[in-house]
């Protein structure tokens, strides 16, 4: 299945067709999986990720919890690139196309078959 890429925004994107606010690129970090590797604090987990964390899951029993999973984002990338979905990156693209626009590479292959019937 095709992946649309992340990339980089000064604050959160829409979606270029539909609109919709694009999520934040997600990373995961787990710990683990003894308990004895697994932060007891929030504290401790951003010192020993030393990323920016957006989500903590906790595990263990009652009384011994601990962090085993940590969700961290960089701050700037943002799932899809530009597009929420590959549906919306499609449609994006026949929209333009139906607009006449085009890429180089479509001007040079247009240009070859025209010097070269
Ligand atoms: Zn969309």
């Amino acid at each position: 299945m095709a992946t649309l890429f992340p990339a980089k925004h000064d604050k959160q994107p829409h979606c270029r067709y539909c609109g919709a606010k694009l999520r934040k690129w997600i990373e995961w970090v787990e710990f683990g999986p003894k308990a004895e590797d697994q932060p007891r604090t929030k504290e401790e987990a951003n010192r020993r990720t030393n990323r920016k964390i957006v989500h903590y899951t906790w595990g263990g029993p009652e009384g011994d919890r601990r962090i085993v999973r940590v969700s961290t984002w960089d701050g700037e990338r943002y799932q899809g690139g530009y597009f929420c979905k590959i549906q919306c990156a499609v449609d994006f693209a026949f929209l333009f196309a139906e607009q006449g626009r085009e890429t180089v590479t479509h001007q040079k292959a247009i240009a070859y078959q025209r010097e070269n019937p």
